[in-house]
């Protein structure tokens, strides 16, 4: 579950990581009162799920009322790579005297944490990666230990950072290990994390403020976290974050009557039971040169309600031409789908054409039940090559 910037600042500021205050909008009028609350200079940033939003004009500086307004007017509704632009994030603006770039994420080949870390920011970190690999620290965490402040600053040292703000870096380098670790996140990325230039008047005199000797601070300015879904239910508060932006409204709408449902790019609609079985009729449709446009697990469910539900959602994607139902008859019979798929037609009259391969306990009596009532625009196969290649020619 990716979070939008302005959310993940918000679990950032829980875990004492420095961002700047703001506020999210959705109308021109509401982000130049948050202009003027936050006080000028402000920056006005779209809020979407993709990267790069600043080269795409979606992260514009604001001096005073007339420019946040224009700003905010040019950026809600921008299409940044496919993303409309709904919801700004209005913040103050800071002065930026370095752009440095951290991340916490799992790194799976060595089956441990890893935090990365350059001074290398602001610029897309692959760039980094590929060009001047040294210049970007990978360091692994013992997941048992965790990150120690000493490790942190470790890696502020190695990567580079300056002198005095080495204890600034290290610090938001254990808060961002906190919130992808507490928060049970897959990624916590910060690019920039900036260094802010002395405040006017310290200049060099050695200051108190706690971050180190010349008042320079260290500070999110960016944020970009996914969230494990699977573990939401360890988080509440975090089950408001869920993203509006792309959420497919039929994946919603699976989720509230607790159907694993996921939303694909096809036109040939899929259902089956179990994880596996559906997995493998996307496989097989794909081979037969088809294009799945659903996952759908209908689980051990077989009564009409269930099946009529399914069908429901499947048909919901106006984008389907034709639909393949794979059930393999296990606990679940085959003649007690086949009643549940001619209740639901009797109720829902599908305008698309539909393949049912029924195979397993009691497919015979199944085939023989969904045969005398003559469904029209429905055909049985008996495997599953045979239904992908029927259901891939309809859909044609
Ligand atoms: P991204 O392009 O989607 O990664 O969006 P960012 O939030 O990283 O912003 C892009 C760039 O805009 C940053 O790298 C900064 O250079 C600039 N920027 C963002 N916020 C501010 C700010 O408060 N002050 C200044 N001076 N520049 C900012
Ligand atoms: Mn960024």
């Amino acid at each position: 579950m990716d979070l939008l910037e302005y959310q993940g600042k918000q679990l950032f500021a829980r875990h004492g990581l420095e961002v700047s205050a703001g506020e999210a909008v959705t109308t021109v009028e509401d982000a130049v009162a948050a202009a003027d609350k936050v006080g000028y200079p402000v920056v006005v940033k779209a809020q979407v799920l993709i990267g790069g939003r600043g080269k795409a004009g979606g992260v514009k500086l604001a001096a005073n009322e007339a420019e946040a307004r224009e700003h905010a007017t040019n950026i809600l509704g921008l299409d940044i790579k496919g993303h409309i632009v709904r919801t700004l994030w209005i913040e103050h603006a800071s002065d930026i005297a370095a752009e440095y770039y951290a991340s916490v994420l799992l790194d799976r080949s060595a089956k441990q944490p890893m935090v990365m870390f350059s001074v290398e920011g602001g610029v897309e970190i692959e760039q980094v990666a590929e060009q001047s690999p040294e210049k970007l620290v990978r360091h692994h965490v013992d997941a048992l230990q965790g990150l120690s402040r000493e490790e942190a600053i470790e890696i502020a040292r190695e990567g580079g950072a300056d002198e005095d703000v080495v204890e600034g870096v290290a610090d938001a380098l254990v808060a961002l290990y906190e919130v992808w670790l507490q928060e049970d996140a897959t990624l916590a990325e910060i690019n920039p994390l900036i260094v802010t230039p002395a405040s006017p008047g310290d200049g060099t005199t050695p200051g108190g403020d706690g971050q180190g000797g010349s008042g320079r601070r260290v500070k999110a300015l960016d944020a970009k976290v996914s969230l494990d879904g699977n573990a939401l239910y360890r988080h509440p508060e975090n089950q408001g974050l869920s993203d509006s932006e792309n959420e497919d409204p039929i994946e919603r709408k699976a989720k509230e009557q607790g159907v694993q449902y996921v939303a694909l790019d096809g036109d040939i609609g899929i259902l089956g039971n179990g994880a596996g079985l559906v997995m493998s009729t996307l496989d097989v449709v794909a081979q037969a040169g088809g294009a799945p446009a659903n996952f759908l697990d209908a689980g051990g469910g077989s009564d009409a309600a269930k099946v009529k539900q399914a069908v429901e959602l499947i048909l919901a994607n106006d984008k389907v031409k034709a639909v393949l139902f794979n059930i393999f008859g296990g606990i679940t019979r085959c003649d007690e789908v086949a009643k549940g798929l001619i209740t639901a037609f009797g109720d829902i009259e599908p305008s698309v054409p539909f393949v049912v391969r029924l195979d397993g306990t009691n497919d015979v009596q199944g085939r023989e039940l969904l045969q005398e009532a003559a469904l029209p625009g429905v055909y049985a196969a008996r495997t599953m090559n045979e239904a992908a290649e029927k259901v891939v020619e309809l859909a044609a």
